[in-house]
């Protein structure tokens, strides 16, 4: 049963979208996407409150972060074997800022001799050095990674904010801390594998190859990495071509470290060239991959009979069930936090509102009062919200889904707010007058699109979030226990929170089923992910 909301249809994008008709429009100023303050009456440009009619408005200086502190080189090199050295065969791309479109720096593009001589290296050190190490030396290499990520944070969170296009507030506040928090947590896992629950002599895998996508660049290698060295494995690790800065500042930080060579190798590079050779190789026992659904088929497809291990961390398309009795404030930020987080940049982005019909249109009517001040633009402002989207082919892919939505009759809407000229960005986006049917609550948007469906009985709550190909994450809003418990018995989903959402913890599991992947990250169980047990 879904319900239709008055709405507003913005009639192009990107760039200016038409100011809100109606009450909420009318009573809100917003600084545009460089941060200057626009229809304010504030000559200074500071932080002011208005007030007309009911709403306040604030208007807010820049307030951006210093790029100063990123040291970009002209030029990157292959980190393998403890040195940064060239490609094999010299080529390389360029890495933008997807804010700006401009050139961050050359990257270089690992060949299949390139991928040869990392594996060779990580067979090496994990048979001559990391393998044979105690568990207590491991672990003081990867407290000492830790620490590092910790003294260098500011640097990690511009560089991120620069390569991904997420908003600095999000990269300093989540991507570095969790970092480090994961090689925290591992390095304590090092010296205590044979009380983890996996038998008195857990055994490493061998060499891993890990392959990672553009979304939490930092830390995806840091989820990948850091249990797979605790576990006396050593590592090739492929970051998303997007993407490939802050892994090889992570590689500058390893050897800063002082790992010993080898243990960890960082190859840049197209997925079709560089991933897939780092995927089929012999010397490789272990595969752990991030990304789409689609190229995690192909992978299982190509090291089945291998004998390798694996592990698949896929899409989603989690419902976010708000319950009558929820906490109405508290539900709204939590559906905010859920889908426009990393711009809904997420594999277990809050995607689908499954919203009770009783509340529905006061749900709706407040999401939308809150979504008007969002603030959209410079990632390195302190104040944005949402950043750039990471390349122009999810551009694309978004504004096709978008559109299909409007085809198939759900109703669009999005608060008035004005998008940077250059470089790919897609407003705050809600969709009401949601089927079942439509491709924008069946596929994965990943991006700032919320489509939202209603339900009248928790069965049917359960039911329409049950109905996905994927099984990654949902969220749960309700003041009862009992409920809370008896939908995460029901809901086939990995990660279930309950009056929350997006909250992540090294010390947590994480993980899907069905088309979302198999195998965990996090905790106790992503360490057994690479233990041969
Ligand atoms: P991909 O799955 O293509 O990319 C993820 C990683 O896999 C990247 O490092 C990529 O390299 C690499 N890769 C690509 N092809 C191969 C291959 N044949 N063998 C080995 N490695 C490969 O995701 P996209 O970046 O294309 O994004 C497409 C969609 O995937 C998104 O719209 C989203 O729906 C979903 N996605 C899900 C993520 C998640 O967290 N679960 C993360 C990112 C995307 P390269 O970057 O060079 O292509």
């Amino acid at each position: 049963m879904t319900k239709s909301y008055p709405t507003h249809k913005p009639e192009a994008e990107p760039g200016t979208v038409p100011p809100l008709q109606g009450d909420v429009a009318e009573e809100i100023s917003r600084p545009d996407a460089s941060g200057q303050s626009r229809g304010s009456d504030d000559p200074a440009g500071g932080l002011v409150a208005t007030r007309r009619g009911e709403q306040a408005s604030f208007t807010y200086a820049p307030a951006p972060e210093s790029r100063s502190i990123v040291h970009l080189q002209s030029s990157y090199g292959l980190f393998i074997d403890g040195a940064f050295v060239e490609p094999a065969d010299g080529n390389a791309y360029k890495t933008e800022n997807p804010a700006t479109e401009e050139v961050l720096a050359e990257v270089a593009a690992a060949g299949l001799a390139d991928v040869d001589r990392a594996v060779e290296v990580a067979g090496r050190a994990q048979r001559e050095v990391w393998g044979p190490m105690s568990g207590a030396e491991r672990a003081k290499y990867l407290f000492r990674v830790a620490r590092i990520i910790q003294e260098r944070s500011r640097e990690l969170a511009v560089l991120e904010s620069l390569d991904n296009g997420k908003p600095i507030r999000e990269s300093r506040d989540v991507d570095v801390p969790l970092a480090a928090a994961h090689f925290f947590y591992y390095a304590g896992w090092a010296d205590k594998l044979e009380y983890a629950g996996f038998g008195p002599h857990p055994a490493p895998i061998g060499v891993a190859g890990q392959v990672i996508p553009w979304n939490f660049p930092l830390m995806m290698a840091a989820w990948k990495l850091a249990p797979a060295l605790a576990a006396g494995n050593t590592c090739v690790l492929k970051p998303a071509s997007t993407t490939p800065l802050t892994a090889l500042l992570l590689a500058e930080i390893i050897q800063q470290a002082d790992l010993p060579p080898g243990v960890v190798n960082v190859v840049t590079g197209a997925g079709s060239v560089a991933g897939a050779a780092l995927v089929a190789h012999p010397g490789i026992d272990k595969v752990a991959f991030t990304g789409s659904t689609e190229v995690g088929k192909d992978l299982q497809r190509a090291i089945a009979g291998t004998g390798k291990h694996l592990t698949l961390e896929l899409g989603g398309k989690a419902a976010n069930i708000v319950f009558e009795d929820a906490p109405l404030d508290q539900a709204v930020e939590g559906i905010v936090n859920g889908i426009f987080f990393n711009q809904g940049e997420v594999c277990c982005a809050g995607s689908r509102l499954l919203v009770q019909e009783s509340i529905a249109d006061t749900v709706v009517e407040r999401l939308k009062r809150r979504l008007a001040t969002l603030r959209v633009g410079d990632p390195l402002d302190k104040n944005t919200d949402l950043g750039a989207i990471n390349n122009a082919a999810q551009l694309e892919k978004i504004r096709e889904l978008a559109a299909a939505g409007e085809a198939e009759g759900a109703v669009r809407w999005s608060p008035s707010c004005t998008l940077p000229s250059k470089g790919y960005w897609f407003a705050p986006t809600v969709f009401t007058n949601v089927s079942q049917a439509h491709r924008i609550a069946q596929e994965e948007i990943f991006g700032p699109v919320l489509s939202v469906l209603t339900f009248r009985t928790p069965q049917e709550a359960v039911a329409k979030a049950n109905n996905t190909v994927y099984g990654l994450s949902a969220g749960v809003w309700t003041e009862k226990g009992s409920r809370i418990l008896w939908m995460a018995g029901q809901l086939r989903a990995g990660v279930v929170w309950a009056n929350s959402f997006n909250r992540f913890d090294p010390t947590s599991p994480f993980g899907g089923y069905r088309e979302s992947g198999f195998g965990r990250e996090g905790g106790r169980q992503g360490l057994g992910a690479y233990l041969d047990v």
